[in-house]
């Protein structure tokens, strides 16, 4: 990968991590700001388990684009950590934070579908 390449990528991923982080600074905000009236309890309740659940997805994408970041100071940045195979440059461009190419990617999620599956076999069994 050329330097310019890299530099890039390296915008990209700064500019993504600066939106995060201000994202993940105002929920914090709205979440304080927010008194729940005892009438909407329950709705309070999906909310907030709603935000913490994006608070999550947020955060986990905060810590991949900060340790693409990292892999681009490093210069291992663009190599699958799985198979150590290049990641294509048509995947970097969509998901300039992804760590792992396509196919150990479809790997990794299939593997969760299945995990999925067999919990539910598994609940099927219990009922
Ligand atoms: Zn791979």
């Amino acid at each position: 990968m050329t330097k310019s390449e890299l530099n890039k990528y390296r915008n990209a991923l700064e500019a993504k991590q600066a939106e995060l982080a201000r994202m993940l600074r105002n929920r914090d905000g709205i979440a304080i700001e927010k008194c729940p009236d005892a009438l909407d309890e329950v709705q309070y309740a999906t909310e907030r388990e709603l935000a913490i659940r994006s608070l999550d997805r947020d955060s986990n994408l905060l810590r991949n684009v900060r340790a693409a970041l990292d892999r681009i100071e490093e210069g291992s940045f663009g190599v699958c950590l799985h198979c150590e195979e290049d990641i294509s440059p048509k995947r970097l461009a969509a998901v300039p934070f992804t760590a792992f190419c396509i196919v150990c990617q479809e790997m990794a999620d299939r593997s969760q579908y299945q995990g999925d599956d067999s919990l539910d076999e598994l609940l099927i069994t219990a009922a």
